[in-house]
């Protein structure tokens, strides 16, 4: 399990409705998650990115991603490298974005309590 740290588990079929606009999503992506909270400790998580066809619309990962479920209704085992490749840099980008917005929530967090 030494690569627990980067283990990604898609969900195709039923993802979650998107948190943003509340719209069915796409597809869905839990992956680990750490990171360190204000004493520097690292802390692990897990967190969970759902491609919706509104919200992500011209994030060129997820316009990726998008374009090959419109062309690909099922799929085929010949796709599935296609895929992984589309699915990997749309959840290397999703993964991202969070990691800023727990920043943006950590430094929210200490100017609210003064600390900043
Ligand atoms: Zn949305």
């Amino acid at each position: 399990m030494s690569e627990l740290h980067d283990e990604i588990v898609l969900q195709l079929a039923d993802p979650p409705n998107c948190a943003r606009c509340g719209g069915p999503g796409r597809v869905s992506a839990r992956f680990s998650h750490s990171w360190k909270n204000a004493s520097g400790e690292e802390v692990p998580g897990i967190r969970e990115a759902t491609l919706c066809p509104v919200c992500d619309r011209d994030e060129p990962t997820a316009d990726g991603l998008l374009a090959f479920f419109t062309v690909h209704k099922t799929l085929e085992p010949s796709e599935l490298e296609t895929f992984h490749n589309l699915a990997a840099a749309w959840v290397a980008v999703a993964r991202a974005r969070q990691v800023d917005q727990q920043q943006l929530d950590d430094e929210y967090e200490r100017s609210h309590n003064g600390k900043l």
